[in-house]
């Protein structure tokens, strides 16, 4: 992999760069430090500037209308893109737009027109719901969901945990076991809008994250057309596996960003600020946390951009995009860590963002898989039929 950027890939995040520091940087000092959203004139205004950049958009492949970028210059701009106080779950406040929920690109015409092209449109938004009480490491033997045939119809029973926006939601897809008998080939996902009968949604109660409440999900006798069927039968758990492994690369590159960051905060601070008569910056102690911080966001960088590169070639990269999502998660953590012990009593006050940072970070561990699946997944690779 050449690890230089592209004249194009530099252009691009030069751009993005600006975006976040002229653009962002300034809008966070008024905004409440756990705001997840933009006042509608500012989102309007920034929303025109990201058409104009030629990026909104960004995850809406180009026959829809996104930019035509790939994966590795994706990940370049997600870790610009998270270089503020809200970047770990609104990267730029959402300015950029957003493709919702990417399985819809695969669905039929008549659900794209009723789900996909809205939700593009910015006029309804969807939730994912595959994680259960019974467990969200491996939903493929926790799902008991049930969707009953009846007619035309299933009848859906059963309830979701964890679900993030489905509070705010018009419409989700939902994953529910159609043949008991079959594991992860009896699983299929159910396109439910949320105002169905038998549908309900109740909040959690906070988690670390500052905004984006997480949802319990209960379906009693919830009626779905079989046209709301994604996909084929029986065959949901490969559209959630798919989709799940993609995403893990952008996930990581946002905890890299929130590191960078954090890294060029410290980097300013420390030879001002002053202890027993000699700036920070002289002391061993505090250079090496800033040495260990630039090994940690190097590592990931480079893993996180070489299962993107590989995933852009065509190559399988199931194992690359668990070990990006994995060594950027820890690293971002560590990263974060040691900036708000430098910046001591400043470091937890929520005037500065490593507060935020600290503990949205700290869910990044769990989400989108616990970093211990992603090593099982990871030796499951390596060992292949050994283990089975
Ligand atoms: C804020 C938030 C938002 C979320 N949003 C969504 C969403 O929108 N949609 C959705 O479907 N889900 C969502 N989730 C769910 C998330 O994906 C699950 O929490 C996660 O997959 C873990 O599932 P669990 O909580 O049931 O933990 P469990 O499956 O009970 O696992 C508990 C712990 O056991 C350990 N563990 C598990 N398996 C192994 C193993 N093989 N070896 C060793 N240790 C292991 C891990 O440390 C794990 O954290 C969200 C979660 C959070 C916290």
């Amino acid at each position: 992999m050449d690890l230089n950027l592209t004249e194009e890939q530099d252009m691009i995040v030069g751009m993005v760069r600006r975006y976040v520091r002229e653009e962002i940087l300034p809008l966070e000092l008024d905004l409440d430090p756990d705001a997840d959203e933009l006042q509608p004139e500012d989102r309007e205004r920034l929303v025109e500037k990201t058409k104009e950049m030629g990026l909104y958009g960004l995850d809406i492949p180009p026959t829809y209308g996104g930019p035509d970028i790939d994966l590795v210059t994706r990940t370049l701009i997600a870790i610009e893109m998270s270089q503020h106080r809200a970047g770990l779950y609104a990267p730029c406040y959402g300015t950029f737009g957003g493709a919702g929920l990417a399985q819809l690109f695969e669905a039929t015409d008549e659900q794209k027109e009723k789900y996909l092209y809205p939700t593009l449109r910015g006029e309804k938004r969807g939730f994912f719901g595959l994680s259960e009480p019974s467990g969200g490491s491996d939903p493929a033997r926790a799902i008991q969901t049930k969707a009953v045939q009846d007619g035309d119809d299933w009848i859906i029973n059963g309830g979701k945990l964890w679900i993030s926006g489905a509070d705010k939601a018009d419409y989700g897809l939902v994953f529910a076991r159609t043949d008991a008998d079959k594991g992860r080939n009896g699983v299929t996902c159910f396109v439910v809008d949320t105002d169905t009968p038998g549908f309900h949604v109740r909040r959690i109660v906070h988690t670390l994250r500052s905004a984006h409440y997480a949802t319990e999900l209960q379906f009693e006798d919830m009626r779905v057309p079989a046209g709301n069927i994604l996909g084929e039968l029986n065959r949901g758990f490969a559209i959630a596996n798919d989709r799940l492994t993609r995403q893990r690369i952008p996930y990581a590159a946002g905890c890299i960003g929130v590191a960078i960051k954090a890294q060029e905060m410290a980097l300013e601070y420390v030879p001002q600020r002053e202890t027993f008569g000699a700036p920070l910056s002289t002391r061993q102690a505090i250079q090496w946390m800033l040495v260990d911080n630039e090994i940690d966001i190097r590592q990931a960088t480079w893993i996180t951009l070489d299962a993107a590169n590989k995933a852009n070639q065509g190559q399988p990269f199931r194992k690359e995009a668990a070990m990006a999502k994995l060594v950027a998660t820890e690293a971002g953590g560590r990263v974060v860590d040691r900036c708000m012990q430098m910046f001591g009593g400043l470091g937890v006050a929520k005037d500065l963002p490593f507060e935020r940072w600290y503990r949205e970070m700290r869910i990044r561990r769990i989400g989108e898989g616990p970093n211990e699946v992603q090593r099982h997944v990871i030796a499951r690779e390596l060992l292949g039929a050994s283990l089975r």
